[in-house]
């Protein structure tokens, strides 16, 4: 067995019965027969059951009104609206208020007496309550407005609109309450309370009014059962009976006379306005009809400004994006994008911290973990959630991520991939903090989390009872439209990141090549020009020369008993003299000569624009100049020159090196720090 607050579960749907407000006639599927009538047709209607049951139904319905109803109920299932009538009982005009409805291959008629009073005290109240709710711009005060509204239209002692979480129990947002002792304002009622069978019944008929719980009820005759039908599903009428357990719940909250408005949200019941008097009361259909209306009218108008938020934020996303976008093109760090935005983000996203995860590097700001605990959800992420999933969760204590980062106060986590590269996981990391929160639950702890756990097991006596439940593990949700506006801003960091990334990269590449350069040019030992480079330069020169017709000579020297500096000294300290060599030969050359090595102790001077007899002069002077200086360790050294002065277009560079080889070879056999040229003859041999 079964008991909710609103007191019904599939087990007890259908009672054989109806509350006693109104009268029904339970008609065959084509409007030519009575089956059923509820007891109190005769005080109702003024017509004897016996009666009833055996007149044609247009002697009890007139055939206007059958006619009508039977038109209505060709194609649909329930009037779209209840009829007005005016019909005599015992002699005097009373109004009644009619609905019927298709239900079991049965029409069924309920009627409704309707008192003559109020009714035109109601039109200018609500009018007024309609154009005030029209122009409430702020949520919260719509919803306040909204129960106030319906407290004077129905004058009910309490008055709550509740809202549906995601697990589908129930809060109560808003309230006005005649006994404030008996407020439930923020109260939560447990999922179990309005199970799945009657959440649908909701969608069916959105009112479910309840005059007098202790009313009897007032069976239907003869019985289904007589008649050998299943028991009639009133769910699309008014009347329908509560339940035993229904009954018993309300009386046990003390609550005697209750009436429900479930509210549609875009996909599901969004939420359920409940009214409560202390004792039982009439609430005519007109102030029904009234405060359905004002609910309906003041819902739509909550999803408009909703929507409108929603807008705003989505629009301060895409001005955020736009501020991005004029960063592009001066490639900026991710991380500075994160110092100068970050705040907006956390502002935007309602959020603690913001990391962003990209080819191995962290940036982060705010609050958010250590840079290698975001690595490690960075990797666990791109594990187990693919590269191209986004992942949200407002409980991270309750995921894997408890086991491998200490958390602190982060409970909440969006986590978007940075569209970067194919295989390449970056994230763009929002955190929410915990946010403690208090629950007073309508009902008991134990009940509670038994029929939660197990939504079958369902216990018949559920006490009115508050427990309180501390929650400080959870963070605000993300909400789809969030999720979104992150994924475009995680795809515009992608974009700088990338631009950033192939910046780097250029930069990077350009150093590189400048150091192959001269990698491939420069002597790892002098630092001056070695062979490969001369000789591109020399070609240079010669072609130059041929071109502009201008001389050009190029000296070749080679240190004097150099094996014997090394012999006697080390092979360290030949080199430090090799070094000291070249500087000393270029701290003596002008800006337009070249000096490169030839290799081993051979060096070679390109003197372009000089003739042979300035060459020689210029060796000469670099001769003089050697053996003045005082080498470290070694003390002095001497060198012997070979000059040669170029044949340009008669020769190739190869030749030109052959005679200035054989001119120095001269000087070594001359005896050493000697100057030779080479004759231009020998060239043309
Ligand atoms: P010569 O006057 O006839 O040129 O006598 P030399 O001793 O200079 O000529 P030789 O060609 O016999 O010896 C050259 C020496 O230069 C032999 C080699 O060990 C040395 N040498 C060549 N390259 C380097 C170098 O990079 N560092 C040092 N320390 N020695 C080098
Ligand atoms: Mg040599
Ligand atoms: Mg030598």
């Amino acid at each position: 067995m079964a008991t909710s607050i609103e007191g019904q579960s599939v087990s007890d749907i259908r009672i054989d019965g109806i509350q006693s407000f109104g009268c029904l006639i339970r008609f065959d599927s084509l409007l030519q027969e009575v089956l059923q009538v509820s007891a109190n047709l005769q005080e109702k209607l003024g017509i004897s059951i016996d009666k009833a049951l055996t007149s044609a139904p247009k002697d009890i319905l007139g055939s206007k009104l059958q006619q009508r109803i039977k038109q209505s109920l060709s194609n649909n299932l329930r009037l779209s609206a209840a009829l007005i009538i005016n019909r005599q009982v015992l002699g005097t005009y009373q109004r009644f208020y009619v609905m019927a409805y298709r239900s079991d291959d049965s029409i069924i008629i309920e009627f409704e007496p309707l008192s003559r009073s109020g009714e035109q005290r109601l039109m200018p109240i609500v009018n007024e309550w309609l154009s005030r709710l029209a122009q409430v711009q702020q949520i919260e005060l719509l919803q306040q407005m909204l129960v106030q509204s319906i407290q004077a239209v129905t004058g009910y002692d309490r008055v709550l609109l509740c809202q549906f979480d995601s697990h589908w129990n129930r809060t109560a947002i808003a309230e006005v309450c005649r006994n404030p002792s008996r407020s439930l304002l923020n109260y939560r009622f447990p999922a179990s309370d309005i199970p799945a069978q009657v959440r649908n019944r909701y969608v069916i008929q959105p009112l479910r009014n309840i005059p007098d719980v202790n009313a009897q009820i007032v069976p239907l005759t003869p019985t289904s059962a007589d008649l050998d039908l299943p028991q009639l599903d009133l769910t699309a009428g008014m009347l329908r009976a509560l339940s035993p357990h229904h009954q018993r719940y309300l009386r046990e909250i003390k609550v005697a006379a209750s009436l429900s408005i479930a509210i549609a949200g875009e996909q599901q019941l969004w939420g359920i306005l409940t009214c409560h008097h202390f004792t039982a009361v009439e609430v005519s259909a007109a102030e029904r009809d009234a405060a359905f209306n004002l609910v309906q009218m003041a819902t739509q108008r909550m999803f408009l400004l909703q929507a409108r938020q929603q807008a705003t934020f989505l629009q301060q996303v895409l001005d955020s994006r736009e501020l991005l976008s004029t960063e592009r093109d001066k490639v900026v760090q991710p991380k500075a994008l994160l110092e100068k935005y970050g705040k907006n983000w956390m502002q935007l996203f309602n959020c603690s911290g913001i990391a962003l995860l990209y080819h191995d590097q962290v940036s982060c700001t705010g609050e958010t973990l250590d840079s290698y605990e975001l690595d490690i959800v960075g990797k666990w992420l791109s594990e187990h959630n693919g590269n191209k999933v986004c992942w949200a969760c407002d409980q991270l204590s309750n995921s894997p991520l408890d086991k491998l980062v200490n958390l602190r106060s982060r409970a909440g986590l969006l986590a978007v991939p940075l569209p970067i590269e194919q295989n390449q996981s970056g994230w763009l990391l929002l955190f929410r903090n915990a946010k403690k929160v208090q629950f007073s639950w309508v009902g008991k702890k134990q009940i509670i989390e038994a029929e939660t756990s197990n939504p079958l097991h369902r216990v018949e006596e559920r006490g009115y009872e508050i427990w309180v439940e501390t929650i400080d593990t959870e963070a605000p949700r993300w909400s789809v439209k969030e999720q979104h506006a992150a994924q475009d801003l995680a795809e515009d960091l992608a974009v700088a990141i990338t631009v950033h990334q192939i910046s780097r990269l250029n930069t990077e590449l350009q150093r590189a090549n400048k150091q192959l350069k001269e990698i491939a040019h420069t002597d790892t030992l002098t630092k001056i020009w070695n062979r490969y480079r001369m000789e591109l330069a020399i070609d240079a020169e010669l072609a130059a020369a041929e071109r502009y017709g201008h001389p050009c000579s190029i000296l070749l020297f080679d240190v004097d008993r150099f094996k014997s500096v090394n012999d006697t000294y080390g092979h360290d300290v030949g080199d430090q003299v090799l070094t000291r060599l070249a500087e000393e030969v270029q701290s003596k050359l002008r800006i337009s000569d070249n000096l490169g090595r030839w290799g081993g102790e051979e060096f070679i001077v390109l003197a372009s624009h000089n003739s042979l007899e300035e060459a020689i002069a210029l060796a000469e002077r670099l001769r003089q100049h050697i053996e003045t200086v005082e080498f470290k360790t070694v003390g002095k050294i001497t060198v012997s020159i070979g000059v040669a002065e170029a044949i340009p277009g008669k020769e190739s560079r190869r030749r030109l090196f052959e005679r200035a080889d054989q001119a120095m070879y001269r000087a070594k056999q001359s005896g050493r720090n000697r100057v030779e040229a080479a004759s231009t003859e020998l060239s043309a041999s």
